[in-house]
């Protein structure tokens, strides 16, 4: 991922709020890395941006190579959901589907037939050790036990990126640490991870942290 002198201006009749200042940075394939930085400095918007969930004013985005900066909407949609992977603070598993179903639906967003998604969210229910969870529903879970669900929803179509805001946020501090592991080992294996956190802690697990503030960045620590 490339961004340079990325812009994102909220408009409001009363008040424009920049939230993205000439943003630059670089991640490189397979790298971890936490985005902090105080409430307001543009985190959650960045996070967008680069989920293509929304696109930025001025600016350019490679990912892959691919300047995507101004892609429409179907063109986004197309490319997030084959590479990228989200894990929320809250989770937002749906609560009418089971932990199975949860971590099938970007398999069946992206078309891949029954027999192959049964293999694959199998797979990846085992890898966050939930598969005798498989059938229960996400209100009968633990906090923790949610987030490894989310974290299988995230990985079951093998995204190269995971975005994750604050994936400990609502957690204690064992589960919180059970899901750092999960994207630790995420990342072991070649999953590429930008992760908005306040927790100097989680901070840790990562290779290098980008400092945020006023939508820019302050600093970029390269972590030992
Ligand atoms: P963070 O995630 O770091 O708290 P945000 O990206 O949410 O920061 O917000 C950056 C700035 O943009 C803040 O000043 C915020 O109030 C403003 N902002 C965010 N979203 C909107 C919006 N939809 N409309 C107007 N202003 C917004
Ligand atoms: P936490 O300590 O994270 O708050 P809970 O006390 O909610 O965890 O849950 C403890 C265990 O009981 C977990 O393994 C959870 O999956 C299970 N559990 C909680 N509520 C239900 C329920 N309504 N049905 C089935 N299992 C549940």
């Amino acid at each position: 991922i490339k961004i340079t002198a990325l812009e994102k201006v909220y408009r409001t009749e009363e008040v424009e709020t920049v939230a993205l200042n000439k943003l630059s940075f670089e991640v490189k394939h397979g790298e971890f890395v936490a985005v902090m930085g105080p409430s307001g400095c543009g985190k959650s918007t960045l996070l967008n941006i680069l989920g293509l969930l929304d696109d930025p004013d001025a600016g350019s985005f490679l990912f892959n190579d691919i300047e995507v900066a101004h892609f429409n909407e179907r063109k986004r949609a197309e490319l997030r959901k084959h590479n990228i992977g989200f894990v929320f603070q809250s989770f937002n598993l749906i609560d009418e589907l089971t932990v199975f179903e949860n971590a099938e639906l970007p398999l069946i967003y992206t078309g891949v037939k029954a027999a192959e998604r049964k293999k694959r969210v199998e797979e990846v229910l085992e890898k966050v050790q939930i598969m005798h969870r498989r059938n229960h529903y996400p209100q009968q879970l633990s906090g923790g036990q949610q987030q490894r669900v989310a974290v299988a929803r995230a990985v079951v179509n093998s995204p190269k990126l995971i975005l994750a805001d604050e994936p400990t946020g609502n957690l204690d501090s064992s589960n919180g640490n059970e899901v750092m592991q999960l994207l630790t080992e995420l990342n072991e294996q070649g999953t590429t991870i930008i992760m908005v956190t306040h927790s100097e802690h989680d901070a840790r697990y990562s290779h290098r942290i980008i400092r945020m503030l006023d939508g820019q960045t302050v600093t970029e620590n390269i972590m030992i």
